[in-house]
């Protein structure tokens, strides 16, 4: 029997936000290999499979299980929450593959990642050209990390922070974005979107650390860039129709 890989973004927790691919996948798969907490967020559809959970920072354990379970013969979804690129297990299990010379079927399969899922709970922040930075600095050096802020913030991209948990690297790469940008420009908290506890702040760049006691490992920060501004408590960042039009209802032009 021919194995398979799947690489599967679970979206960001509740069913109705998960692709129909993901729950195909997953159906097809003998086997599951995930960290726990996801294992967990999938458990209705994995009944009678072989499940292998394995704690956080053992990402490249879980890419060498799921690749020797495909080399058994196995179908295999291993998995990741949001989306599997971003930061997620595809780029791991790829370069496991490409360093072993391993020529594996495999399928990659998309899925909301948090910086929707959070964008979708705040309003439109992210309808402009944006960047998406991680706050871990487990795999990459705060200096580099703090660096990408700074020209994020200089280049006026609306910015979302995954893994805002290091608080300590969290409040400098704020006071960096501060520099560049008006102390009322909004940014958005959301923690545990579409999950049980699910969390939505707006706040702006003077008060957000008002709020920094709810933020935790799953949470995703967006600031806005110089136009953003909200209203009717949502963020809204201008596409730049205002520039051009009118968005007067019983005015045609
Ligand atoms: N592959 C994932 C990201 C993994 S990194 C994705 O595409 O979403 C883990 C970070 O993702 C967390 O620290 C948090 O910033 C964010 N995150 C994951 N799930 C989330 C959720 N339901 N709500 C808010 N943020 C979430």
């Amino acid at each position: 029997m021919k194995g398979k890989l799947f690489i599967v973004g679970t979206g960001p927790g509740a069913p109705p936000i998960r692709t129909f691919r993901m729950v195909e996948a997953i159906k097809q798969s003998d086997v599951i290999v995930a960290y726990t907490t996801y294992a967990k967020l999938i458990g209705d559809l994995v009944d009678g499979k072989e499940v292998i959970t394995a704690r956080m920072k053992e990402e490249l354990y879980r890419a060498k299980v799921a690749i020797q379970k495909v080399q058994e013969g196995k179908v295999v979804s291993l998995i990741s929450s949001g989306d599997p690129q971003v930061y997620g297990m595809a780029s791991p299990a790829l370069e496991m593959m490409c360093k072993n010379n391993l020529d594996l079927d495999f399928e990659i399969v998309p899925g909301v990642t948090a910086a929707l899922a959070a964008a979708a709970k705040l309003g439109s922040p992210l309808a402009m050209d944006f960047a998406s930075i991680s706050l871990s600095d487990l795999l990459v050096p705060a200096e580099e990390i703090l660096h990408r802020v700074k020209k994020a913030a200089e280049g006026d991209f609306v910015i979302v922070l995954y893994n805002p948990i290091n608080k300590p690297l969290l409040e400098r790469a704020m006071a960096i974005i501060s520099e560049y940008r008006k102390p009322e420009t909004p940014v958005g908290i959301v923690k545990s979107a579409y999950r049980e506890d699910e969390q939505v702040i707006i706040t702006n760049l003077s008060d957000w650390k008002r709020h920094e006691g709810i933020i935790n490992m799953i949470t995703t920060m967006i600031v806005g860039n110089s136009r953003t501004y909200t209203c009717n408590g949502k963020m809204i960042t201008p596409r730049g129709y205002d520039r051009r039009y009118n968005f007067e209802l019983n005015n045609d032009s």
